[in-house]
């Protein structure tokens, strides 16, 4: 009798989720290890701005329980940080030093939030919003009708902003060059997308008119707990900080793989990297484009899935290449707001 296959997949969100059910389906003799660092197995993140609604019961984000893992033999391996890769060898191993043999690798590891390298060392300051936590302690620490300050503005940032202000905070963006990240909008057309903002409700300050942010720092007694400073010496004030600046892949595990990095893991249409066994898929893959002789990112949640689930339908023996099902592009409605397509989650 043979072994069978042993697929591992590196990540618990969307893309790992997607191409763990689909390797159960097309292989179902086969061994799927799902390795994550996550504490949550599959939780829904486009939905935690609800947090800021009241809604404190982390059951209520998570897609799958536990036993859908267990249904579907999926051996779910929680708060569990892979450190490197051997693409040679075909192992990777764990933080604990455990080792993992895998006959086929998925990469799902997503990204994290980018932070510019001038702003480091304010982060102790700030209020991330990637994980249930992070957006608990962000809702904790916002009194009633308090003001929340978006630094950049990308599109995640922007979304929880509508939240805010439906809530009935004040927020304000602090508009630079990654405010409606991923989207890129052509300089000609800002004005009108920053003025939508406005009309949305927000307070827009010009980070690039002011010199841009120098620095974070705790408020003075009597003021509000943060300050944002610019280079130009003004600063504004409010209850609560948080960085939208996009972000950027996570694959330091990979650096001694043996694959090609650039900005992510580089794949061709098929997904699939430099190395024979390695897959990558999600936020922290690059995918050649034939048509425009380059590397692109595709974001957004369907476009996510659907690498997920060509990855694995590839890694089964499919070769079909990656057509994204979602564009790019952010329109303006009618009633002159954004309402991004590419960030609705349905
Ligand atoms: C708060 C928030 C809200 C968002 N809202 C929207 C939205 O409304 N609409 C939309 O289209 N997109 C939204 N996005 C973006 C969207 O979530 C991403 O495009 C999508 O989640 C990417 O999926 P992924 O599977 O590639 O990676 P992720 O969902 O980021 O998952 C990566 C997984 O890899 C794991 N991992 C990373 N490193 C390691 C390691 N070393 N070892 C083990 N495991 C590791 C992580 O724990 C995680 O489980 C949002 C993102 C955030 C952070």
């Amino acid at each position: 009798m043979s072994t069978p296959r042993h697929h591992v997949v590196i990540g618990s969100g969307v893309a790992g989720n997607q191409a763990a059910e689909t390797l159960r389906q097309r292989d179902p003799e086969s061994r799927v290890t799902m390795i994550t660092v996550s504490k949550l197995p599959f939780f829904n993140r486009y939905d935690l701005p609800r947090v800021f609604r009241g809604e404190r019961d982390w059951r209520k984000f998570v897609i799958y329980p536990a036993e859908y893992y267990l249904d579907n033999r999926i051996a779910l391996r929680r708060a569990t940080k892979v450190v490197n890769v051997d693409g040679t060898r075909q192992t990777l191993t764990l933080e604990h030093n455990e080792t993992v043999r895998f006959d086929t690798l998925l990469v799902a590891s997503g990204a994290s939030a980018y932070m510019p390298a001038e702003l480091a060392e304010y982060q102790p300051l700030m209020h991330a919003f990637g994980a249930f936590r992070d957006a608990v302690a962000a809702a904790d620490a916002l009194p009633k009708d308090g003001h929340v300050i978006l630094m950049g503005g990308d599109t995640i940032g922007l979304d929880l902003g509508r939240t805010l202000l439906d809530v009935g905070y004040r927020v304000t963006v602090v508009a630079e060059k990654h405010t409606f990240w991923p989207h890129e909008i052509a300089a000609e057309d800002r004005p009108r997308y920053i003025q939508a903002l406005a009309d949305m409700g927000f307070e827009v300050v010009d980070g690039h008119a002011r010199g841009e942010i120098a620095a974070v720092r705790a408020g003075a007694p009597g003021l509000s707990p943060r300050r944002v400073v610019f280079h130009d010496g003004s600063e504004i004030h409010g209850d609560i900080v948080m960085p939208f600046f996009g972000v950027a892949p996570a694959l330091d595990f990979m650096l001694g793989s043996g694959v090609d990095i650039e900005r992510g893991l580089l794949v061709k249409p098929s997904l699939r990297t430099t190395n024979e066994a390695i897959y990558a898929a999600g936020d922290v893959c690059q995918i050649w484009s034939d048509a425009d002789k380059r590397y692109h990112f595709y974001h957004g949640w369907k476009n996510v899935r659907a690498m997920g689930e060509l990855a694995a339908r590839n890694i089964t023996g499919a070769d079909e290449p990656w057509a994204p099902i979602q564009d790019e592009s952010l329109p303006l409605a009618t009633d002159g707001r954004i309402h991004s397509p590419f960030w609705e989650y349905a």
